[in-house]
């Protein structure tokens, strides 16, 4: 089976590095915000074009103490979108702030900034741009609308390690980026991780606190914080394969491109990249009006696809009392997208398999 993403073929490539990582840690015996951590912090603030990072547990964490560190909470509202993985309202929803959603462009799948202002009002706290499948969300009327109602920008860039947008990585643009590194994420540890990072110092020293009670010496709490530590080990692993972060995105890129001109002609939509930006296909997401029969087609040929996401946040049970009549693309995308298999791993072959079995399907 061609998996839709190979989190252990990523192991394989870089197994040596990663066990001797992993064992330096054991035989250090420092293993929570050691070494590891501080300088794995440096080095990805550093690659994204931030001044601090801050090591959290996941990244569902990272939005969630970025936007209690903003000084969001109960009463507050929080613009973002419906189409994005569940984590991003539920750190929303976590501070005690209701989520607000915004429609997505339905050529780009991101935010529709067009639709922002008929949300605004004066609960309004900030905007989480989602930057979802590696493509970054149109971050310049964003943050022109942001500045203008003195809105706070949490990017939530846990799909897009890498991107750019007109040069910039996403999640240096707003007031803090926030990313997860969930195995199967462009950047992936071998476990649970997140970061924020922020060029921000009073931010980044209230996040800093906050994800370890609040501590600003040991045992004396200054802020009501918790844990949510990014743990040495992963730190360490993700030190080796943020190496090779940009070689693997170019790979997921090669991958996409070979997608893109095989398929362009077969009655499905491949993804469009905005214009001065840089996708990282975390996903590599197709349309198609016949998508069951597709995924099945394609399982019984030894492909694996998958759906991201199969129902939009606002139709789900726990999140429907934050629907609203204004997510007709959300809704539209939701019942067509379908995902094929993309990693640096993935062979010639491979892919080669993945299109033949796609242009053999009869519509
Ligand atoms: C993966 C993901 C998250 C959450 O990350 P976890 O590390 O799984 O908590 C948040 N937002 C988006 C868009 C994601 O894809």
């Amino acid at each position: 089976m061609i998996l839709c993403a190979n989190p252990k073929a990523q192991y394989f490539s870089y197994k040596e590095e990663i066990d001797c990582a992993i064992n330096n840690v054991l035989e250090n015996g420092r293993y929570i915000l050691g070494e590891e951590v501080s300088l794995f912090e440096n080095e990805f603030a550093g690659y994204i074009g931030a001044k601090y990072g801050i090591g959290v547990a996941n990244g569902t964490e990272a939005l969630r103490i970025a936007l209690i560190a903003t000084g969001i909470g109960e009463g507050d509202e929080v613009i973002t979108v419906s189409h994005t993985a569940v984590a991003t309202v539920s750190a929303i929803e976590q501070t005690g702030a209701v989520p607000v959603f915004v429609d997505i462009d339905s050529k780009y799948y991101t935010i529709d900034p067009s639709k922002i202002l008929k949300v605004v009002s004066n609960r309004t706290k900030a905007i989480i741009p989602v930057h979802l499948y590696g493509q970054p969300a149109d971050m310049e009327p964003i943050l022109e609308i942001a500045k203008r109602y003195s809105l706070k920008v949490i990017e939530d860039s846990a799909q897009a390690h890498g991107a750019l947008y007109k040069n910039r990585r996403t999640g240096s643009m707003g007031d803090a980026g926030c990313f997860s590194f969930y195995p199967t994420k462009n950047l992936g540890a071998i476990g649970d991780g997140g970061m924020v990072v922020t060029n921000d110092e009073e931010l980044a020293n209230k996040v800093r606190l906050l994800r370890e009670y609040g501590w600003k010496e040991r045992y004396v709490s200054h802020y009501s914080g918790w844990n949510t530590r990014l743990d040495e080990i992963q730190a360490a692993i993700l030190r080796v394969k943020l190496k090779y972060l940009d070689s693997d995105n170019k790979k997921r890129v090669r991958t996409a491109k070979l997608y893109n001109t095989i398929l362009c002609n077969n009655g499905i939509i491949i993804p469009a990249q905005r214009k001065d930006s840089q996708h990282v296909y975390h996903l590599y997401v197709i349309r198609t009006q016949n998508r069951e029969r597709l995924i099945q087609h394609l399982k019984s040929n030894g492909v694996q696809a998958a759906v991201h996401y199969p129902l939009p946040v606002h139709l789900q049970p726990a999140y429907k009392k934050f629907a609203n009549d204004y997510l007709k693309a959300t809704e539209r995308v939701a019942n067509e997208i379908l995902s094929l298999p993309i990693y640096p791993e993935l062979s010639r072959e491979e892919i080669e398999l993945v299109v033949n079995t796609i242009k053999e399907f009869k519509a």
